[in-house]
């Protein structure tokens, strides 16, 4: 799991040490060493387990222990499939090596392609936030894209749809992400957390108008349910876990 963030999205309010309740993205009980994730992986293990995947509570590409684990995971799990969420910022310099440590599949939150609306959903990125920036910061996620799928990395994109903010946004960011590789979005509700605690959530109606409008584009996942970063199971089965104790 990975501690560490290197940009504040307005909307997110990151807790470690959650047990039972807490069901949503940015949470987890404990943050695990490499050796703690090996031995939950061995704990987990049986055939219906396919995937391991490192996706917080924080940026997985700005922490080392991320790069350790997945060293450890493929060596000794060569079958597993290995996946890595993150937000995009430091994907182009970091593609290959995920690429070399046998990463199948990467996800990229990218809520925009426009500068401006950048600037309203982060509060800061690597501790600022301006136009510049702002450009830098989609130039980075695009091109991150470009470089895992030109590893062979299949991308998922993860879209926050955001009334007032993205609603608008989500199809460029479908045709960006196709344009550089990307084989499938996944638009999921604000959790009206953090700065944006004050913002409605979207309605089932506007989360279907827009995968709607995104799914002549890309595929559209439809199976997401905003798990904690601890959570283990099959989303769909209703059999996702996470630990308690
Ligand atoms: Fe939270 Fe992820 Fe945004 Fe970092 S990138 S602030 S962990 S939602």
């Amino acid at each position: 799991m990975a501690e560490h963030c290197n940009v504040q999205c307005r909307y997110c309010c990151r807790e470690v040490g959650i047990t039972y309740h807490g069901y949503r993205p940015a949470v987890t009980k404990e943050i695990m060493t490499p050796e703690k994730a090996v031995e939950r992986v061995f704990q987990y293990m049986n055939e219906r387990l396919k995937v391991v995947g490192i996706a917080g509570p924080g940026e997985p590409l700005c922490n080392e222990a991320t790069f350790r684990t997945l060293s450890l995971v493929h060596d000794q799990f060569s079958d597993l499939i290995l996946c890595v969420a993150t937000n995009g910022l430091l994907l182009s310099e970091k593609g290959d090596i995920l690429a070399d440590l046998g990463v199948k599949t990467v996800t990229v939150t990218v809520n925009t392609v426009n500068p401006e609306t950048v600037e309203k959903i982060y509060a800061h990125i690597q501790g600022k936030i301006n136009k510049k920036v702002a450009e830098t910061f989609v130039e980075k996620q695009l091109k991150g894209i470009e470089v895992c799928t030109d590893n062979g990395i299949l991308v998922k994109v993860n879209s926050i749809l955001i009334p007032g903010i993205t609603m608008n946004e989500l199809e460029e960011v479908a045709v960006q992400s196709r344009k550089r590789g990307a084989v499938l979005q996944n638009i999921t509700p604000l959790i009206p957390l953090g700065e944006f605690s004050g913002l409605r959530p979207p309605t089932c109606e506007e989360i279907q108008l827009v995968r709607k409008k995104c799914e002549h584009i890309l595929p559209q996942f439809r199976l997401c349910k905003q798990c904690r970063a601890d959570a283990v199971g099959v989303p769909g089965l209703g059999d996702v876990v996470f630990e308690r104790m």
